[in-house]
């Protein structure tokens, strides 16, 4: 049978009105009640009639992934271990925020793939090696697993503010289902996220960065990581199969909206990237796409081949590149003590 989480609103309407000869409006019932009321059946949705109800439980599941484990870090991040349909499994995390009145506000980290073929050597992600990648209903499932969680928690704020795409996979290899998911996450009749509340994190897939841009759907951050062509050989030898230079010209024409930037994100390895003229390098680089710059200090993995440099040498890194103007930012890291960081998911249970 097929999962219903898995048809966009247009495909959901389509279906109503040539296979089950219901009217357009009735889809867009369902569809409120799948992804604005979290139903988890079909019996609970009351403004549709019984004779529909039974119908639809026979054509379709409503199938979320199932939460394995959960666990919660000592900054509150929250990471959950989920199980799909064909016993497959991801990770997604909740990460907390405070916002100026105190209030909590999550982001929600979406893993794209089971595993990860492009090998980065610093991501334990990329160590797991490929499955398979994610439909578009179990992109988004974790989405309202996560929706569920926080809800649960406070009932008052049930609030995701923002979705990142930086779970495990890459995204931009499963394009079709991620740009499907970001019509879906904008749909005003359902999670209704504004483009400006989702971010896609790539390491740069030139043919998904066209498409991708031509949606309009999100934000951009790119995972450069290297100064130069050589570092990123060696770090992430798969992803630098496309040269910096074509990779650069390829961002130098992705659509951007006023007052928006592409973000680039810079993972800091001791001894590998984090000179000083390496930071000179990269400014370079960001200034010429007007980019802004996230430092990442590298997280240990269980394979760690890396190590995260000191403090001091991070704040001087940092201070070089405000020095060349860049707009840059430290990422803090958050959920390490249960893996739930950047680059430490792994889908372990
Ligand atoms: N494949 C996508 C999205 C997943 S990774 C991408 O490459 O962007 C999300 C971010 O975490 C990326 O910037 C990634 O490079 C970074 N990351 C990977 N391993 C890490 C580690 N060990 N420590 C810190 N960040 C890491």
């Amino acid at each position: 049978m097929r999962n219903i989480l898995d048809f966009t609103l247009d495909e959901l309407r389509t279906t109503f009105v040539e296979e089950l000869s219901e009217p357009r409006y009735r889809a867009d019932q369902v569809w409120r009640w799948l992804w604005r009321s979290l139903a988890h059946d079909f019996a609970c949705m009351t403004n549709v009639s019984v004779k529909t109800r039974e119908r639809l439980a026979e054509e379709f599941t409503i199938t979320w992934p199932r939460v394995v484990t959960i666990q919660k870090a000592q900054d509150s991040t929250t990471k959950f271990l989920l199980e799909l349909d064909d016993g497959a499994r991801v990770e997604t995390v909740l990460i907390p925020s405070t916002d100026h009145l105190g209030k909590t506000r999550w982001s929600q980290c979406l893993s794209t793939q089971v595993g990860c073929p492009m090998a980065c050597t610093f991501c334990a992600t990329g160590q797991l090696g490929f499955e398979r990648n994610m439909s578009m209903g179990e992109m988004l499932g974790q989405l309202l697993v996560g929706r569920d969680y926080v809800q649960d928690l406070a009932p008052e704020h049930p609030i995701i503010k923002n979705v990142v795409f930086m779970g495990m996979g890459e995204p931009l290899l499963n394009c079709d289902n991620l740009i499907r998911a970001l019509f879906v996450l904008n749909d005003p009749h359902g999670l209704g996220f504004s483009p400006r509340r989702i971010t896609v994190s790539t390491c740069g897939i030139p043919a998904g960065l066209t498409r991708l841009g031509e949606t309009g759907l999100c934000y951009l951050a790119l995972s450069l990581h290297a100064p130069n062509q050589s570092i990123r050989e060696q770090i992430m030898p798969k992803a630098a199969q496309t040269s910096l230079n074509t990779l650069l010209a390829h961002l130098r024409s992705y659509p951007v909206k006023p007052r928006e930037h592409i973000t680039f994100e810079y993972l800091l390895l001791r001894g590998v990237n984090d000179e000083l003229h390496h930071a000179r390098e990269l400014a370079k680089i960001v200034n010429a796409q007007n980019g802004k710059l996230n430092l990442i200090v590298y997280n240990k993995t269980s394979h760690a081949r890396y190590e995260p440099p000191e403090p001091e040498r991070v704040l001087a890194f940092e201070q070089e590149l405000w020095k060349h103007h860049v707009t840059a930012t430290l990422r803090a890291s958050k959920g390490q003590d249960i893996d739930a960081a950047c680059g430490q998911l792994r889908a372990r249970s």
